[in-house]
C-alpha cells in the first residue's frame, strides 16, 4: 500500500482480490510461505515513455506511453491499449492486474499486460493519429512480440488504431509478424468475430448466470451504458435474446428510446460518422436525449454497464435497486465500486463481474493469435462458437470455485479464485522470480 499509495484504481482492483482470496490462503498456505501475493501485485515490468508527435498546425505534441508487463507466468503478456486522456499508472495497472486473471479464466495461455497513454483521440484528424500511432509505436515495438506481448484495442483504440500501429510496427521491425497484435483488419490476419466478441461475450455470461435462475434475457427492459465497442455488441445481442434494449450513452449524456435503440443507427453515427450520440435524435426525434445525465436513472431489469471504471457508485446502485434491477453484467472494467457491488450482492442482485463477464473479448484474440500461428482464418459461426463455448465455461468454473470456497453464489470471489489458482499454482512451478 506504502509504494502505491496514489494508485487509487489499482489498490481498489487489489483489495477486491485480496478479500476473495483469505479463504484460498487459509486452505494453501504455501502460496503466504511462497510470496504469490506479494509477487503478483508487483509488475514484472512498467514502461513509461515520450511520445513526441506533430499536429495539423504542425505544433509540436507530446504525449506519455506506457505499457504494464504484469505477469507471463502463464503465457505472453496480452491486454488492450487505452488512449484517454485519464491515462496513468494507477490506471494502467489496475487493468494489467485484472488481466492477469480474466485471462487465466478464459482457459487460454496468456499473460496479463495491459498499456496506453494520454492522449486523447476525440476531435483529432485520421492523419494526426495516425502520426500519434506511428510515434507511439516506434518506442512500444522495442517491447513487443508475437511470443512476449500482444496488444489489442480497448477505449480510443480500435481497428483504425490497430492498424496504423501494425504498419509502423512492420515498419520497425523489417518483418511481417500478424501475431505481435490483435484486433486487426479482417484483410491483415484480423479474426471474424474479434469486434462482436466482448459485448457478445458479455451478453453470453449474463444469459448464462440467469437461465441458472430461471430467467433469460428475452422480454426483459436493459439498460447500457456507453457506445463503443463492447456496447454496440452487447445491445445487438442482448436485443437478439429478445431483450428491449431502451438506452445507451457516451461521456456527453444519454439517449433513452422507449421503443428500443436502433442499434444499426448507433453503429452508423460511431462507427462510420465517429459522431455524438445526441444524432440519434435527427433520425428518432421521439426518443429522449439527456445531455450530462447518468443512463442509470432510467429503470431496468439488466443493466450492462461497458463504459468505463467506477461508473456505478454505491448510491447508483441503491438507485438500481430501487428501480428492480435483477441483473447487472460488466462489460467495462471495474466499472463498479466496491461498495456498489456489496450494494449488489447484499441485494441478491445477480452479478457479473468484469474479469469474467468481459473476457470473451481476450479470448478471441488469443483465437486470432493462434489462426495467425497457424496461417488459417477460421468462420464467424466457428469462432463465435467457441467464444460461447468459453463464456459457459467461465461461469461454470466461476461458480464451482464459490462453491468449493464457501461462497456460493458469489461470482466475483469464484472468478477472482478460479483465476488466480492457475496463476498460482504456474508461479509455485516456476520458483522465485
Ligand atoms: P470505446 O472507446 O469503443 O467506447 C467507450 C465508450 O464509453 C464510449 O461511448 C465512451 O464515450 C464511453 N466512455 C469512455 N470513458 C468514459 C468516461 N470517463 N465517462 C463516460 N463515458 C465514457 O471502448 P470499448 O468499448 O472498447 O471499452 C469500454 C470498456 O470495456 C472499457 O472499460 C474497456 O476497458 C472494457 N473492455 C473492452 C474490451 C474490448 O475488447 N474493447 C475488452 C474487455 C473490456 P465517449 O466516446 O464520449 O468517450
Amino acid at each position: 500500500k506504502n509504494r502505491n499509495s496514489h494508485e487509487t484504481e489499482f489498490l481498489q482492483a487489489v483489495e477486491e482480490i485480496v478479500e476473495s482470496l483469505e479463504g484460498v490462503f487459509e486452505k494453501h498456505p504455501k502460496y503466504m510461505e511462497l510470496g504469490i501475493l506479494e509477487r503478483i501485485v508487483e509488475p514484472e515490468r512498467l514502461i513509461a515513455f515520450r511520445v513526441p508527435w506533430v499536429d495539423d498546425e504542425g505544433k509540436i505534441q507530446v504525449n506519455r506511453g506506457y505499457r504494464v508487463q504484469f505477469s507471463s507466468a502463464i503465457g505472453p503478456y496480452k491486454g488492450g491499449l487505452r488512449f484517454h486522456p485519464t491515462v496513468n499508472t494507477s490506471i494502467i495497472k489496475f487493468l494489467g492486474f485484472e488481466q492477469i486473471f480474466k485471462n487465466s479464466l478464459t482457459g487460454q495461455p496468456i499473460g496479463g499486460g495491459k498499456g496506453g497513454s494520454d492522449f486523447d483521440p476525440k476531435g483529432k484528424s485520421d492523419l494526426e493519429i495516425m502520426r500519434f500511432c506511428q510515434s507511439f509505436m516506434s518506442e512500444l515495438s522495442r517491447h513487443i512480440g508475437p511470443d512476449t506481448d500482444v496488444p489489442a484495442g480497448d477505449i480510443g483504440v480500435g481497428a483504425r488504431e490497430v492498424g496504423y500501429l501494425y504498419g509502423q510496427y512492420k515498419k520497425m521491425k523489417g518483418a511481417v509478424e500478424p501475431g505481435v497484435l490483435t484486433g486487426k483488419g479482417l484483410g491483415f490476419g484480423g479474426s471474424l468475430a474479434r469486434k462482436e466478441a466482448t459485448g457478445y461475450g458479455t451478453v453470453y455470461f449474463v444469459q448464462e448466470m440467469l437461465k441458472d435462475h430461471g430467467q433469460d434475457f428475452s422480454g426483459k427492459t436493459v439498460v447500457v451504458s456507453g457506445s463503443g465497442n463492447v456496447s454496440i455488441y452487447a445491445m445487438e445481442k442482448a436485443a437478439e435474446f429478445g431483450a428491449k434494449v431502451v438506452a445507451c450513452s457516451d461521456s456527453n449524456g444519454y439517449i433513452h428510446d422507449k421503443n428500443g435503440i436502433d442499434v444499426e443507427l448507433v453503429k452508423q453515427i460511431k462507427e462510420v460518422d465517429r459522431d455524438r450520440i445526441n444524432i440519434y435524435l435527427e433520425t428518432y426525434p421521439n426518443a429522449e436525449y439527456v445531455a450530462n445525465g447518468s443512463v442509470w436513472e432510467i429503470p431496468c431489469e439488466v443493466a450492462l454497464p461497458c463504459a468505463t471504471q467506477n461508473e456505478i457508485d454505491e448510491e447508483t446502485a441503491k438507485t438500481l435497486i430501487k428501480n428492480g434491477v435483477i441483473a447487472v453484467g460488466e462489460g467495462a472494467n471495474m466499472p463498479s465500486s466496491l461498495e456498489a457491488i456489496n450494494q449488489f450482492l447484499e441485494n441478491n442482485v445477480l452479478f457479473a463481474p468484469a474479469k469474467a463477464a468481459n473476457a470473451g473479448g481476450v479470448a478471441v484474440s488469443a483465437l486470432e493469435m493462434a489462426q495467425n500461428s497457424s496461417r488459417v482464418a477460421w468462420s464467424f459461426e466457428k469462432v463465435d462458437e467457441k467464444l460461447q463455448d468459453i463464456m459457459r465455461n467461465i461461469y461454470q468454473n466461476s461458480i464451482q470455485a464459490a462453491n468449493e470456497y464457501g461462497k456460493p453464489g458469489n461470482l466475483v470471489a469464484g472468478a477472482n479464485i478460479a483465476g488466480f489458482l492457475k496463476v498460482a499454482d504456474a508461479m509455485v512451478e516456476q520458483g522465485i522470480i
